[in-house]
């Protein structure tokens, strides 16, 4: 078989990247093992504030202006919804908060997102003394189905391999590369955490962070709102809510633990007041990196070797902008920002 790209690794980098590749006509060929869920179990929200401390993240307002219709492109494609607007509601601790919050509303860059007043309104088993400060055009991303729907069309189009990538079976010579009955032009990794495996591009800086999240249903809670405290609550319908995440730098497996639910429920019943029931608990590992910036560039000595990598806490915001700029590299020549490009580390 003959193809311009072989893409290692299905999940946000991976599908982005690959519909940049269907775009511009381009062959591929995809392997996934499953070996990590980062992109399935996500919240998959965007927000493009800093919920800890009201400042902009990193480069956020541009990379909506991608993702956005990005993402209405594959519910077009797939005549499926992905994109839910939740609004945030994030939970005061104290005056001070509420302070901080009316000096952020005010900037340029945040004033889209912050209303800038205190909200008061009672919400039925929600405790939050100090009032919320409210977030619009944010919402929430269903990777999960997104993932399942583009998992179903690249294998209904022979274009998705479910199976381990063999790295020792690569053969590369700068005119094109041999991979078993594969030959290809170029290949990109999008392994997520399974980075480390890759003995092409394992010297990056990665610095994962494990993250569990709960399912619960809570009959009496009826919000179409993400609240954030201690953890967040994550409408997903009927009465069924996200709980999340744990941080966790030294357990690198993806397995959910005893430990990391008792985490999530502790902060939950800090803030939630109404009976619930736990019905599912996920984990994965986030793609973090040491300067929490993503791995966009090609090896330092093949040229056709390329890495999508290190979307740390924001992938769906990021994907789709960073995919665009590994193609652009790839096939215009374009530059590629040098704080995202490898050539950092
Ligand atoms: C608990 C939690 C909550 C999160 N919440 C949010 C959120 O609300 N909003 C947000 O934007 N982001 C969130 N994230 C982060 C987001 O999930 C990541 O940024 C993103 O999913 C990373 O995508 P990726 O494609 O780089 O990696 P992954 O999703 O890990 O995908 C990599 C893929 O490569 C495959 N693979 C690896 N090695 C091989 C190999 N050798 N052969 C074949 N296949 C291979 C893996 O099986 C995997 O499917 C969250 C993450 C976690 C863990």
């Amino acid at each position: 078989m003959e193809v311009d790209y072989i893409v290692v690794g299905l999940g946000l980098a991976g599908l982005a990247f690959t519909k940049e590749l269907d775009k511009n006509n381009k062959t591929y060929i995809v392997f996934e093992n499953h070996s990590q869920n980062s992109s399935i179990v996500a919240g998959g929200m965007y927000n493009p504030v800093v919920l800890k401390r009201f400042t902009p993240v990193w480069n956020a307002i541009d990379q909506l202006k991608v993702a956005l219709p990005f993402y209405q492109e594959l519910e077009t494609q797939f005549q499926n919804k992905y994109n839910y607007s939740v609004p945030i509601y994030r939970i005061f601790k104290s005056v001070e908060e509420q302070n901080n919050w009316f000096v952020a509303s005010d900037k340029p860059l945040l004033k889209k997102f912050m209303i800038p007043k205190i909200s008061t309104e009672k919400i039925a088993g929600i405790e939050a003394d100090f009032g919320y400060g409210v977030l619009t055009n944010t919402g929430r991303i269903d990777t999960k189905k997104l993932l399942e729907d583009y998992s179903n069309y690249l294998k209904n189009t022979k274009r998705l391999l479910i199976e381990d990538f063999e790295y020792a079976a690569l053969a590369i010579s700068p005119s094109k590369l041999d991979y078993k009955n594969i030959t290809a032009k170029k290949i990109v990794f999008c392994e997520g955490f399974g980075l480390k495996q890759n003995p092409f591009f394992n010297y990056l800086p990665m610095r994962e962070a494990k993250g569990e999240l709960l399912t619960i249903y809570a009959p009496s809670l009826t919000i179409d709102f993400l609240i954030k405290a201690a953890v967040f609550v994550l409408p997903l319908g009927n009465n069924y809510y996200k709980v999340g995440a744990t941080f966790n730098w030294s357990d690198k497996t993806k397995l959910p633990t005893k430990e990391g639910k008792q985490e999530l429920v502790t902060k939950l019943e800090s803030f939630l007041k109404v009976p619930y029931k736990i019905v599912d608990h996920t984990a994965g590992i986030r793609p973090t990196v040491k300067d929490r910036r993503p791995l966009v560039g090609v090896h330092p000595k093949y040229s056709n070797v390329a890495i999508l990598n290190g979307l740390g806490t924001r992938g769906v915001l990021i994907a789709p902008t960073v995919a665009k700029s590994l193609f652009n590299y790839l096939e215009k020549g374009d530059t590629i920002d040098a704080e995202i490009s490898i050539t950092r580390f």
